[in-house]
């Protein structure tokens, strides 16, 4: 017994270690990435379920690591967060999402970019007015633009939340609750937040064909949004099962693999005039 424990301490010692050490090796590379403009953004198609055509991308950050190659968010976005990069991380995926947008609509393309938001950005003082900056400085429409804050950030303190979203509300830039029902919003805040998509996290939609109970919430959640008068996007669309489903209970759009992975702009470009409604 006296072993296994000294084994388990000492397992326990190494890896405790090597986290520390992993997390400091990407806190100083983040920090030289961010300045060698390393980070990119890929783009994921949104979809109307109807007929596939593609009516929006969401922006997603990615690091192009100089030796281990594209690197996603769920392996840095925390670090970066801890360290106090994320919001300048944050503001280069905003301000790369607008440029990208104004380059869109010159070649008379028209999809809505939707860019994530941390907490710490979104509760900046400065937040709304920096973004409706940006909007005016790369000649976007700001209905081109949705911002997504999980329901999470969004539900911390709705009322301050509303306040502060409020002036992006009123210039016409859309907003949208990220991962729908993890959260736990009551009906009677959601309605007095000012949102006008929803998106249904990733983990109802993947078991909406197998597994009755989220089934059910998937369900509920579009028929609730669509009598108050939300958008829905359903996330994490990953066969036609899935696709069906959600077209016969009434959601309009959805994102996932079906329709497409994050991708590069250029890869996104051929895809949205591939599948443009003639
Ligand atoms: P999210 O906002 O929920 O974004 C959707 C994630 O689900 C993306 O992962 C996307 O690749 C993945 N996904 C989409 N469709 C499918 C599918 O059909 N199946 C499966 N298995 N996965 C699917 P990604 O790009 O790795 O991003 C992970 C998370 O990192 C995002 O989750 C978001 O919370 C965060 N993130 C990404 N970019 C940014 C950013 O610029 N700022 C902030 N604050 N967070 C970001
Ligand atoms: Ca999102
Ligand atoms: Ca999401
Ligand atoms: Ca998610």
């Amino acid at each position: 017994a006296k072993s296994s424990g000294a084994n388990t301490y000492k397992f326990a010692r190494r890896d405790v270690n090597s986290y520390a050490y992993r997390r400091l090796v990407i806190e100083q590379e983040l920090r030289v990435a961010v300045e060698r403009k390393e980070l990119g953004v890929y783009y994921q198609p949104q979809v109307a379920l109807t007929d596939g055509a593609i009516i929006g991308a969401e922006a997603l950050v990615r690091w192009r690591h100089p030796t281990r190659g594209i690197i996603n968010p769920g392996d840095f976005i925390g670090i970066a967060e801890e360290v106090g990069l994320l919001d300048q991380i944050g503001t280069f995926v905003l301000e790369e999402a607008c440029r990208q947008s104004a380059e869109w609509t010159a070649k008379g393309m028209n999809p809505k970019v939707a860019v994530n938001v941390s907490a710490s950005q979104c509760q900046r003082p400065d937040f709304a007015r920096d973004v409706l900056t940006m909007i005016e400085r790369h000649g976007i429409e700001p209905n081109m633009l949705e911002i997504e804050i999980t329901e999470t950030v969004a539900m911390l303190d709705p009322r301050t939340t509303a306040r502060e979203l409020a002036p992006l509300r009123a210039a016409g830039v859309r907003l949208a609750i990220d991962d729908f029902g993890t959260g736990y919003s009551n009906l009677a805040s959601l309605t007095r937040m000012p949102f006008d998509v929803l998106k249904i996290d990733r983990s109802f939609v993947s078991e909406c064909v197998r597994d009755g109970s989220a089934r059910v919430v998937v369900a509920t959640i579009l028929t609730m949004t669509q009598n108050l008068g939300f958008e829905t996007v359903a996330e994490g669309v990953e066969s036609a099962a899935q696709r069906e489903f959600l077209l016969g209970q009434g959601c309009t759009f959805a994102q996932g693999y079906l329709f497409g992975k994050p991708m590069p702009a250029a890869e996104f470009e051929a895809l949205y005039l591939a599948k443009r409604r003639s």
